[in-house]
C-alpha cells in the first residue's frame, strides 16, 4: 500500500515523507516545486513533478500508483501578508487545488484524505486556549482558503465517502533532529527562520510586528511545535482512518503561548547570538494570540510530542541553518 504525500517536498511535506519512509511506508510524493524543493525528498519515495491544478497530471501518477492506502495533502499556500495581497491566488490554489485533488480521488476510489488546515480558520478566537469546536472566522483569506477546504471536504465525505482529517496547525518550528532537512523559504516570512537569518548575520535586525496587542508584553501570542512532532501526527491521523474511524479535525499545538518577544529571547539564547531587533507596526491579518487546546489529538490520535521546550526547538532549526546557510542552495541565488 502506498501513502501519496502532495506537497511532500515542502518544509512540513518533507519531514511528513522521511517519518513515513521511517516507519516502513511506501511513499509517493506529488509536487510542482514552486516553493519545495527536490532535495529535501527523502529518495526512498517515489517524486512526481506536477500541479495539483493539472487533472490529467493526477490521473496519470493515480493510475500508476494503483495501490493507494491514503493521501495527504500539504500543496498549499501558508503566507497570510501575501494572502491579504493577492486573496485569489489563495482560494485558486488552496480552495481549488482541494476540488480537483477530490475529483482525483473520487474517480481513483481513494477514500482516505489528512490534510494541513490551520489554527487561521479560527481568526481572533474568543476563548483561549482554542478548541476544535470553537467558531470558525478566520480574518484572513489564507484561513479562509482553508475553512472552505474543510466544508468542501465534508459534504465530499457525505456524498463520495472520502474519509478525512483536518490538522489545523498553530505554528510550526525547527528541523530534523540531524539537520539534514529543514525550512527553506524563498522568501522567508516565518518569524523563527527570520530570527535566524539575524543571528546568522544575514540580516540586519528583526522586525516586531506589534507591541500593543492585549498580550502580556505588547506583541502576538503563538503555540510552536516541532516539524517532526507534527509530521508524526499526520501518520496517527492516517493510521486512525485506517482503523475505521469517522472523519475529524484536531489541532495540533503545545498548548503554551510564547510572545514574538520571548521567542526572540529563547532564540538568543538557543543560538548564542545578539539578535538586533526593533518594534515594527502591526502586520495586517495577525490575530493577538493563538494557542492550541490540544489534548483531543493526545486523546484520541495518541499524539506524544517529544518537544515541549521551545528552546530545544528553535536549536533544532539554528543546526539546519548553520549547517545549511544558504538552505537547499536549489534556487540559483548567490
Ligand atoms: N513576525 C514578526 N516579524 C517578522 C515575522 C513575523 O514580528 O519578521 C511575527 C508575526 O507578526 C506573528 C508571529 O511573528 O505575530 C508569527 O508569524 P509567522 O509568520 O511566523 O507565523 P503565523 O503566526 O503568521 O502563522
Amino acid at each position: 500500500m502506498t501513502v501519496v504525500v502532495l506537497g511532500g517536498a515542502g518544509y512540513i511535506g518533507s519531514h511528513t515523507v522521511d517519518r513515513l519512509i521511517e516507519k516502513g511506508y511506501d511513499v509517493a510524493v506529488i509536487d510542482n516545486l514552486i516553493t519545495g524543493h527536490r532535495a529535501a525528498v527523502n529518495p526512498k519515495a517515489r517524486f512526481y513533478q506536477g500541479d495539483i491544478h493539472d487533472r490529467a497530471f493526477l490521473d496519470e501518477v493515480f493510475n500508476k500508483e494503483t495501490n493507494v492506502e491514503g493521501v495527504i495533502h500539504f500543496a498549499a499556500f501558508s503566507i497570510v501578508p501575501e494572502s491579504m495581497k493577492d486573496p485569489l491566488k489563495y482560494f485558486d490554489n488552496n480552495t481549488g487545488g482541494m476540488i480537483t485533488l477530490l475529483k482525483a480521488m473520487r474517480d481513483h476510489n481513494i477514500k482516505r484524505i489528512i490534510f494541513s488546515s490551520t489554527a487561521a480558520t479560527y481568526g481572533e478566537p474568543k476563548q483561549i486556549p482554542i478548541k476544535e469546536t470553537d467558531p470558525q472566522i478566520p480574518t484572513n483569506p489564507y484561513g479562509e482558503s482553508k475553512l472552505c477546504m474543510e466544508k468542501i471536504i465534508h459534504w465530499s465525505d457525505l456524498a463520495y465517502g472520502i474519509k478525512f482529517v483536518a490538522l489545523r496547525y498553530f505554528n510550526v518550528a525547527g528541523a530534523k533532529a540531524d539537520g539534514s532537512i529543514g525550512e527553506d523559504h524563498h522568501p522567508e516570512t516565518h518569524l523563527i527562520p527570520i530570527i535566524l537569518q539575524v543571528a546568522a548575520g544575514e540580516r540586519t535586525g528583526l522586525k516586531i510586528f506589534g507591541t500593543d496587542y492585549p498580550t502580556k508584553d505588547g506583541t502576538n501570542v503563538r503555540d510552536y511545535v516541532h516539524v517532526v512532532d507534527l509530521a508524526d501526527a499526520h501518520i496517527l491521523a492516517l493510521e486512525y482512518l485506517k482503523a475505521g474511524n469517522d472523519s475529524n479535525a484536531f489541532n495540533l499545538g503545545s498548548s503554551t503561548g510564547f510572545s514574538n518577544k520571548e521567542i526572540l529571547e529563547a532564540a538568543r539564547k538557543a543560538t548564542g547570538k545578539e539578535i538586533p531587533a526593533e518594534d515594527a507596526p502591526r502586520r495586517a491579518g495577525d490575530p493577538s494570540t493563538l494557542i492550541a487546546a490540544s489534548d483531543k489529538a493526545r486523546k484520541v490520535l495518541g499524539w506524544k510530542p517529544q518537544y515541549d521546550d521551545v528552546e530545544e526547538i528553535i536549536k533544532t532549526a539554528w543546526n539546519w541553518k548553520t549547517s545549511h546557510p544558504k538552505g537547499y542552495n536549489d534556487r540559483g541565488e548567490a
